[in-house]
């Protein structure tokens, strides 16, 4: 089957926004056997969109939309499909009863436009949106599809997960794809791809590598004629990789760094307290992502530079030694918070984020991890921005702690 993703919206075309909508099912399309072949984008106007559909339908199977749905009069992808198809709009009821008792929900009334976002045609089954009151649109016609989803990513995401790629798996996938993500810190995009060199040029499993904001992740795909055959591919694969790149894969799939070291302090009965100086609050604010973090998770405090003398009793004479951004200036942060919270581990974080820092280049960081059994400090360089350094300082925190877990919990 040939798809082809046209992405609705003037403000894709004005730079505004970025499209991840297409890169998403771009990325999903694979673990279906689907065919990519065109990825259009359109503003939000209707014959522009219907040409782009006149051309879609020419050369592709499947269509899929995203944009366009909402109230307002530039949502206009309902009517152009309705008129692609030469088919009337009428008002399914039961939507509007629905849209109703969501904003009753809200304490608030249905604005008169939502009525628009009930419209059907009678070639079309509407998609359930769960998150929001934009329904999707499943449009078959002549051995084609048009599969319309609202543009919110996360409205997008769930109604393709929750139905869209089930159902077109069903339609028109005869072979099972199954596919595991390895999720590796540490290493380089280049580094991965060049230790994994085999597996990226094989047909059966396929590897794809990408790069995210918790390291380079690798997706192993398998197609087989069941899903045993095309687990055990992925899985063989996936057991030698690990054999190459060790402890550099911290997890898979849905798994996060921080769900894992939860898990790990929550069975081990252990607990946490973190300081961090030029992150802004950025690991605590990651490990509270989840629930029930406050079991584990005992304290988290924001360090101004200038109250390291006072507060942590880093003297002119150890800046002078190690450097401010060092590891032993993180080691000391991180015994310091572990001793006043009376926690299993402590983890002091000292980032450089200032380019008027002389000694260290920008994107330096420092990381140390205290416990029982003593403590151990790690310094990095990352490249990007402010915003990037931050976030890797936190990921790169979150991964020695892990490492550090994952070995002196071995045993117990
Ligand atoms: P719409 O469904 O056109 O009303 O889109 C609502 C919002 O979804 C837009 O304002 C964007 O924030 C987001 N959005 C729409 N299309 C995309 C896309 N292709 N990629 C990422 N975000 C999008
Ligand atoms: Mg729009």
């Amino acid at each position: 089957m040939k798809a082809e993703i046209i992405s609705i919206g003037t403000e894709l075309l004005l730079g505004e926004i970025t499209d991840t909508n297409a890169a998403y099912l771009a990325s999903q399309l694979p673990l279906l056997g689907i065919d990519l072949h065109f990825i259009s984008t359109v503003g939000d106007n209707k014959q522009r969109l219907i040409e782009t559909l006149n051309h879609a339908w020419q050369r592709s199977d499947i269509i899929i939309t995203t944009g366009g749905l909402g109230p307002t009069e530039d949502d206009i992808t309902r009517e152009a499909i309705a008129e692609f198809f030469h088919e009337p709009i009428t008002i399914d009821q039961s939507l509007v009863s629905q849209f109703k008792e969501l904003f009753n929900s809200f304490n608030m009334d249905m604005p008169e436009s939502n009525i628009k976002q009930a419209s059907v045609i009678p070639s079309v089954c509407i998609i359930a949106n769960p998150r929001g009151t934009a329904p999707g649109w499943w449009a078959e016609k002549d051995n084609h599809v048009i599969i319309a989803m609202p543009g919110p990513p996360g409205e997008m995401q769930q109604m393709w997960s929750n139905v869209v790629a089930p159902q077109l798996q069903d339609k028109y996938c005869h072979a099972i794809i199954y596919s595991k993500t390895l999720k590796t810190f540490s290493l380089s995009e280049a580094k991965v791809g060049e230790l994994t060199r085999a597996y990226l040029l094989a047909q059966n499993p396929t590897v794809g590598i990408y790069a995210k904001p918790d390291g380079i992740h690798l997706r192993i795909t398998a197609k087989a004629e069941t899903l045993s055959n095309a687990r055990e591919l992925v899985e063989k694969a996936a057991v030698e990789i690990h054999g190459i790149l060790g402890n550099y894969i911290w997890g898979s799939d849905s798994e996060t760094l921080e769900g894992i070291i939860a898990n790990l302090l929550t069975i081990n009965s252990m607990n946490l307290a973190v300081a961090e100086a030029g992150t802004g609050g950025i690991l605590a604010n990651t490990i509270t992502n989840i629930a029930e973090s406050s079991k584990f998770f005992k304290y988290g405090t924001v360090i101004n530079r200038g109250d390291l003398k006072r507060d942590y009793g880093i003297n002119d004479a150890i800046i002078k030694q190690y450097g401010v951004v060092s590891e032993e200036v993180a080691c000391i942060i991180a015994s310091a918070v572990r001793a006043k919270c009376d926690t299993s581990f402590g983890v002091g974080l000292i980032g450089v984020i200032e380019s008027d820092d002389s000694n260290n280049k920008l994107g330096t960081i420092a990381i140390g991890i205290a416990n029982n059994t003593g403590k151990r400090g790690f310094k990095k360089v990352y490249p990007g921005t402010r915003m990037q350094v931050k976030q890797r300082a936190a990921i790169s925190a979150l991964y020695e702690l892990k490492n550090i877990l994952t070995e002196e919990t071995k045993c117990t």
